[in-house]
């Protein structure tokens, strides 16, 4: 998972870039960068860590241009290197690129381009996208490229291309600094866009927006183009459209709460998902004294499912926002002991009573066991776990990090029970159960498949909860991410 953003305005951009880049920080740590271009050149900055880290002042003002791009990278396929990080540059047009999501076909594409002697110096998605757009806008035009050579080039690159990916890339398009956005045919990741004055901004998240006072004015279309000039209005165009399937773990987990998602924030849809938790949570016969969020992303769920059954929604974790990295990980006790650096607990909220924590999601399983020997060692009644998204069954090939059956705890629980198009509400249930036993906790309820459906109605990507993949994965592909995950150890 990253975070783009790319602006065009005749005041320049670096720093606006550096600003809205720091507003998707929640989106990838690992690295950043940011290119712009002057008429001329693509000056271009990136590194390792934080934007707050890698853009001081002196960096900042080195990058001159009226159009430019920024990234924040979370590292889903290779090793995390400077080599990975975004933009990416290429000299024939002279096109800088930025993107979100994952290539499916990513050693396909990788051998048709070496087929035409254009080798890949990256494991960064990215860089087959631009390098196969860069090939087809140049066999249309060496020179003086038009809006219809760049939208016919991005045709057949999109048509090569199999994946999720918002894109948004810089070159010179009818003699003018253009700032060029797509997405893939499902739109699975995000893209909006905003103006400010004469300025365009298209970014992974409209808190950049707002950050910067650009006003949100909607989002890009699955399959679409859009070009973007200081003070003209955007061109769009169709280049091949599915079905619109958006992710909804941007809502669940990933996303800010204050970003606004299809005419709605983030904020409210994890209050209608916390209303329904607590509904199917009462309706299984349990009950509790209080309510404790995980900080930070379930505490709108737990908000509300605290109100639907008027109980006391309180702090009981308190999160430190300056713990960086730990180097005492060996032992239980450095395991124990590097979580409460990041995560500690309020005796009084626990002790006595009968708590049930609410979470967005349980991946991999770890992280909730280590939070229950803390839970339990603060001498609570009971504990009640309630989790805000169905169980996670199946892997994510569509940039979220979660990309391999065995990395998943759910499917470990579920047996031989069918999970296309989620599990039945019994088998679910059972499930729980068995896994409630295994964890020491009272009860364990995740959200129904029927509840995160009513949360988010009509054709989007759950595919992680029910198993309905809006395109198919190649086993080919299946099989890189397993080597690549393995290498990563
Ligand atoms: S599989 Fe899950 S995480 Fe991946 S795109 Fe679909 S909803 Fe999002």
């Amino acid at each position: 998972m990253c975070g783009f953003i790319g602006i065009v305005d005749e005041a320049g951009v670096a720093g606006q870039l550096s600003t809205g880049l720091q507003a998707l920080q929640h989106r990838g740590q690992d690295s950043c960068g940011i290119f712009t271009y002057d008429g001329a050149h693509f000056p271009g900055h990136r590194g390792l860590g934080l934007v707050r880290d890698v853009f001081d002042r002196p960096v900042v003002e080195r990058l001159q241009g009226k159009a430019g791009l920024g990234h924040v990278r979370y590292p889903t396929q290779g090793k995390g290197v400077l080599a990975d990080s975004q933009p990416f540059f290429e000299r024939r047009p002279g096109v800088i690129m930025a993107h979100n999501g994952n290539v499916t076909n990513y050693d396909e594409l990788e051998r048709g381009l070496a087929a035409r002697s254009i080798h890949l110096v990256s494991r960064c998605d990215v860089e087959p996208i631009l390098c196969i757009f860069a090939d087809e806008v140049m066999n249309r035009r060496r020179v003086n490229h038009t809006a219809d050579d760049v939208a016919a080039a991005l045709r057949d690159t999109v048509r090569l291309v199999k994946g999720a990916y918002s894109v948004v890339f810089v070159m010179q398009v009818d003699g003018q600094p253009t700032l060029v956005a797509f997405r893939d045919p499902h739109g699975i990741r995000p893209l909006v866009m905003g103006r400010r004055g004469d300025a365009w901004c298209v970014t992974s998240e409209s808190v950049s927006l707002d950050a910067l006072g650009y006003s949100l004015v909607g989002e890009l279309e699955a399959g679409e183009v859009g070009f973007f000039r200081a003070g003209q209005e955007p061109v769009r165009r169709m280049l091949e459209q599915r079905e619109h399937t958006p992710c909804v773990f941007e809502a669940i987990y990933f996303s800010r709460p204050d970003s606004v998602e299809r005419g709605e924030t983030v904020y409210e849809r994890r209050l209608s998902l916390g209303r329904r938790l607590a509904g199917e949570f009462a309706s299984r016969g349990f009950s509790a004294d209080r309510v404790i969020p995980v900080p930070d992303t379930s505490r709108p769920a737990a908000i509300a499912f605290a109100e639907e059954l008027n109980l006391p929604c309180r702090e009981g974790f308190i999160k430190n926002r300056y713990s960086g990295r730990t180097f005492i990980m060996g032992s239980q006790a450095g395991r124990e002991s590097a979580l409460r650096l990041k995560l500690n607990l309020i005796r009084s909220e626990f002790e006595g009573q009968r708590v049930v924590v609410i979470d967005d999601s349980i991946v991999r399983g770890s992280t909730i066991r280590r939070l229950l020997d803390l839970v339990w060692s603060q001498g609570p009644k009971e504990v009640h776990f309630a989790i805000h998204a169905p169980p996670v069954l199946n892997p994510c090939f569509y940039g979220i990090d979660m990309s391999t059956e065995a990395e998943l705890a759910a499917p470990g629980y579920v047996g031989d029970a069918a999970r296309v198009g989620g599990l039945s509400l019994e088998d679910q249930r059972a499930m729980e159960d068995r896994w409630a036993k295994d964890l020491g906790v009272d009860s364990l309820t995740f959200l129904s498949v029927d509840g995160l459906n009513s949360v988010f109605p009509g054709r989007r990507c759950a595919a992680c909860f029910d198993g309905v993949y809006p395109m198919s994965v190649s086993e080919e592909h299946r099989l890189a991410i397993i080597r690549d995950r393995t290498a990563c150890g």
